[in-house]
């Protein structure tokens, strides 16, 4: 299908693309593989796209003040062969490797990713795992979310009307973490049916965030809480897998059933902790 007509403007600077949104229903545009889509389908009309592909304050990776920093526009490929984030964060290269087909790799970015916040996107999983925020920039200046505080429901976060996502901020993980992203995929798109990712501390402290499983992706206290402090093993990692998706309203669609979904959960989870043991 044919979108609907649109006005296009290719910004220079986050303060003009700030300025291009103001007051109306324009939408950024990166990588478009998520946007253009729905447009195609007429879910959405946006009268004007704000295209920020050219903005240098969203590229790269860098380590600054204690954290990991990975601009909004950079694409799910460039995190794949990023030297920074193999050696700090290498579930990131795992999840980047499984995304789609190599043209969305090379054209989707994380910040369109975390933005759309769709319920079986892979980056938002990951970000929670790593305890990471993301920074906002919109008129009244810039602000930092929590990962946590960010996916509010399918399709949705909270991103204010005007703001633009500059970049997302991982703490740098205690030397000996370890990390796993496991998914279990639907085979055409490769979009997590289930996604399930892990970091565990030299601590024990283990964070798990599971996506695909819920309107949004979100990290499980109670698995966390269960194999937090504890040694890993048989035993105690399916006791952890037995606590998860306790309250948590499992979705049910053609793919996978909710009970199909609750299976494939604990057996994503089972692997991604018996990948850190
Ligand atoms: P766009 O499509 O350009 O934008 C998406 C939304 O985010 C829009 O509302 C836009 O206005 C907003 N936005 C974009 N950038 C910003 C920003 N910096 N600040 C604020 N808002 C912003 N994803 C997965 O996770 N796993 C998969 O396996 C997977 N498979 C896919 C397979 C196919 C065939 C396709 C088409 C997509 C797939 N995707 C998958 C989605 C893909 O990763 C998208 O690229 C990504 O979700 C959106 O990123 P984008 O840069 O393309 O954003």
């Amino acid at each position: 299908m044919i979108p609907a007509a649109f006005d296009y403007q290719k910004v220079k600077t986050v303060d003009e693309a700030i300025a291009a949104l103001a007051g109306g229903d324009g939408k950024l545009l990166a990588g478009g593989h998520s946007l253009i889509p729905v447009m195609k389908l007429r879910m959405n009309r946006p009268s004007k796209l704000v295209d920020i592909t050219g903005l240098s304050a969203l590229k790269g990776t860098k380590e600054e003040d204690g954290e990991i920093v990975i601009g909004a526009a950079v694409t799910h490929a460039d995190i794949f062969y990023d030297n920074l984030i193999k050696n700090r964060l290498p579930f990131f290269i795992r999840a980047a490797s499984l995304i789609g087909d190599l043209q969305v790799r090379n054209h989707g970015t994380i910040g369109g990713s975390l933005a759309h916040a769709d319920p079986a996107a892979d980056w938002p999983a990951l970000v929670l795992a790593a305890d990471g925020s993301i920074e906002v920039q919109g008129k009244a200046g810039k602000r930092r979310i929590k990962a946590v505080d960010f996916f509010t429901g399918l399709f949705t976060t909270s991103l204010q009307d005007g703001e633009i996502i500059i970049s997302v901020r991982i703490p740098v993980p205690a030397e000996g973490a370890k990390t796993s992203y496991q998914k279990f995929e639907q085979p055409a798109s490769r979009f997590a049916i289930v996604g399930c990712a892990v970091m565990r501390f030299p601590n024990s402290k283990t964070n798990i965030a599971f996506t695909g499983v819920s309107d949004n992706a979100f990290r499980d206290a109670n698995a966390e809480a269960e194999i937090s402090g504890k040694p890993l093993n048989n035993e105690s990692i399916e006791a952890a897998a037995n606590s998860a998706l306790r309250n948590v309203n499992v979705l049910s669609d053609h793919f996978a059933s909710e009970e199909y979904r609750r299976h494939l959960a604990k057996v994503y989870l089972k692997k991604a902790l018996e990948a850190v043991m």
